[in-house]
């Protein structure tokens, strides 16, 4: 189930024992808030139970077992008490109890600017954290006649369209599949599953009701299917049809369509938005003889449903988040799967991985006033907020090689406790799984121990010999010995860089962008680039994430901003607008200073973050509030009109 918002809660009706059972499945620091919200008294928090932010990810924030019990007995005499007065709304907390709440839940004072955007971004003070309001001032008809064409109806691509419909603005959603979902529906591996907790991994407009932890990638192309179907998109989207080019000329975008068939097409645009995903171009590993294989071999994101992987010797080449999701479900059925690592991945430990929501927890989320909002709040700070310490770079710090701080040689004191617990004694494995590189230098992945575990298997190998070249029967490695297997599965990412390729987008038929940037994209914002007026990416360059936030979020922030510049243009009935270059070019110097100051910038990391020169392509650098208030409203003065 979907819902608009997380205040529409429904009345407690079970017995005593139902609501005391569902308790048990509580984060008591949540049920703190709640509970202020039910008794209308902030005092509760003044106590001895206070939250100690142990680890990162940690939903009872070190409160320990006796004092969780404490609360869920206040909350279930909370609850009698509610049930027993006919289950009235709570009246709305005053700003001071709010912001003690938040004291509470964060333990600490946060500056003003902070608050606000925690509060507004969890719904305390908006009903809509990333809408746009002022465009229905302008007139109907100009809405109308503005059409926007959006490349891409995946996560980013659907939320533009949403959010045009909403504002009342044309658009029409080009879309190369026959589906929606975009990498959701590309990464169709046996294991996929989103990374960020489900609970933040969703758009703010439509919180779902999320069967697990961290939901599998067929619940997930359900929720955007359904999304697309619910907010009458469909109709706005040209299925199976590619994006060949764009051509911006006389205050027109032109983009030039193409179906299955070869047909060609041309649609007039007055803005273009780019919502291709860093991640939809399946990179095959540039390893000789990689055509000479005898069997099947297919790369993790066009997973070959017909390939009958059981009973048969499978080999995985590459560690990072797919193979570490598919392996363990391959092993299952595989006679055998010979994993290849050439560097291992930084995995942070995590026990409700592959958990499934209980039912009394899913109980607390629908029934019990705030629970399901301050939830959601608490997972955003934990996630946003977090690990942020421990990723940035002390120049102090004398082991740069391995760790950029002590916060983050403690992560990986952490992470390298799990190797050895998980690989059961097996010190040789472990050793082999120990990264020598800072942790969160890539992407930090999660997992409740299945990856590890599943390399202890005797039907599982690792190998760590560099990979010389593929052969007829397999793959054989530089010390000479081939590893005969029937089917290879290249787990080997994507080409991250290129940035809206292969389309050729052009301005007055000149400066393809692709040549423009080559391997070092770069936009204000992520969103707009000097030189192609009226060209709006979502999820462009330096908008990843390596641990805190959910790239919904940076979409969500992008699209406001999108539509911030789309009302500038109405507004002020300007043809186009165009960002200036010495704004885009000091916002990329502080981008690029921030990126050196955090583990993803170190120099002894090699990632697809970085391009050929180093430069880190991908990734913010700061916190999420940074880029928040950067995208609440476009600035005039940061644009060329026309
Ligand atoms: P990836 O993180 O880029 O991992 C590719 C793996 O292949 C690395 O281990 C890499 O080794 C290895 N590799 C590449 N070329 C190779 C070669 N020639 N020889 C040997 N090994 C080679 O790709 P991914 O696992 O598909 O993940 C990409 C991104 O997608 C993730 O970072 C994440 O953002 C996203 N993702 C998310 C989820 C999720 O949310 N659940 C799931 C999957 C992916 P090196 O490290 O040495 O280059």
């Amino acid at each position: 189930m979907t819902r608009n918002s997380h205040f529409d809660w429904d009345p407690v009706t079970g017995d005593d024992a139902a609501i005391g059972a569902a308790l048990e499945h509580a984060s008591a620091p949540v049920l703190m808030a709640s509970l202020v919200h039910l008794t209308g008294d902030p005092g509760l928090l003044r106590g001895d139970i206070q939250v100690n932010m142990g680890g990162a990810r940690d939903l009872q924030c070190g409160i320990p077992p006796e004092h969780q019990a404490k609360v869920r007995r206040m909350a279930l005499d909370a609850l009698k008490d509610y049930r027993e007065s006919g289950c009235p709304a709570p009246p709305p907390l005053d700003s001071g109890s709010l912001r003690e709440v938040l004291r509470f839940l964060t333990a600490r004072d946060l500056p003003d600017d902070y608050v606000r955007f925690l509060m507004e971004e969890s719904e305390f003070e908006s009903d809509d954290a990333y809408g746009l309001e002022g465009l229905d001032s302008i007139p109907r008809s100009s809405r109308e006649a503005f059409h926007v064409v959006i490349v891409g109806a995946g996560m980013s691509g659907l939320l533009a369209g949403h959010r045009l419909r909403e504002a009342g603005i044309a658009f029409t959603i080009v879309e190369r599949s026959m589906e929606v979902g975009g990498t959701w529906l590309d990464n169709a591996y046996p294991g996929c599953r989103v990374d960020n907790p489900s609970h933040v991994f969703e758009y703010s407009f439509a919180r779902h009701a999320w069967p697990q932890y961290y939901c599998s990638q067929p619940v997930l192309l359900d929720y955007f299917r359904s999304f697309a179907t619910t907010a009458g998109l469909r109709p706005h989207i040209r299925f199976g049809h590619e994006v060949e080019g764009a051509d911006f000329d006389d205050g027109t975008w032109t983009v030039r369509i193409r179906d299955a068939n070869g047909r060609r097409e041309e649609l007039r645009a007055n803005a273009l938005i780019c919502a291709t995903g860093q991640l939809n171009q399946p990179r095959l590993p540039d390893i000789e003889g990689l055509g000479d294989f005898d069997g099947p071999a297919f790369h993790s994101a066009r997973w070959d449903a017909s390939a009958d992987l059981s009973g048969r010797r499978v080999a995985v080449i590459g560690t990072g988040a797919s193979a570490m999701q598919l392996v363990p479900e391959v092993a299952d059925s595989a006679a055998e799967v010979i994993v290849f690592q050439r560097t291992p991945p930084w995995i942070f430990p995590c026990p409700t991985y592959r958990e499934d929501v209980p039912s009394g927890e899913q109980w607390l989320f629908d029934h019990v006033p705030y629970y399901a909002r301050w939830y959601h709040f608490l997972l955003f700070w934990l996630d946003g907020e977090g690990l942020y310490a421990s990723v940035t770079k002390d120049p102090e710090w004398p082991h740069q090689e391995r760790s950029v701080s002590r916060a983050n040689e403690a992560l990986r004191d952490h992470m390298i406790d799990s190797i050895r617990r998980e690989t059961g004694g097996d010190r040789e494995l472990a050793e082999a799984l120990v990264p020598d590189y800072p942790p969160c230098g890539k992407r930090l992945l999660v997992d409740d121990g299945t990856w590890y575990r599943t390399l202890t298997r005797d039907d599982v190998r690792l190998v760590t010999d560099p990979i010389e070249r593929i052969t007829r029967h397999g793959v054989r490695t530089g010390n000479g010995v081939e590893h005969e297997v029937d089917v290879i599965v290249l787990a080997t990412g994507f080409h991250a860089t290129r940035f809206l390729w292969p389309m050729t987008i052009t301005v007055g038929g000149e400066r393809d962008i692709r040549e423009h940037w080559g391997d070092d994209p770069r936009a204000y914002l992520g969103i707009v680039v000097p030189g192609y007026p009226n060209l709006f990416c979502l999820y462009g360059p330096n908008t990843n994430i390596v641990i805190t936030g959910s790239t919904i979020f940076f979409s969500e922030c992008g699209m406001h901003y999108v539509l911030d510049c789309i009302r500038l243009l109405l507004e002020n009935g300007h043809r186009s607008l165009e960002c200036r270059k010495d704004v885009h070019d000091a916002y990329n110097e502080i981008i690029d200073e921030g990126n050196l100051q955090v583990a993803w910038g170190a120099p002894n990391v090699r990632s697809w973050y970085k391009n050929s020169s180093g430069r880190v392509t991908q990734n913010w650098p700061f916190k999420l509030l940074e880029y928040w208030t950067r995208t609440k409203s476009a600035r005039p003065g940061d644009f060329h009109f026309a």
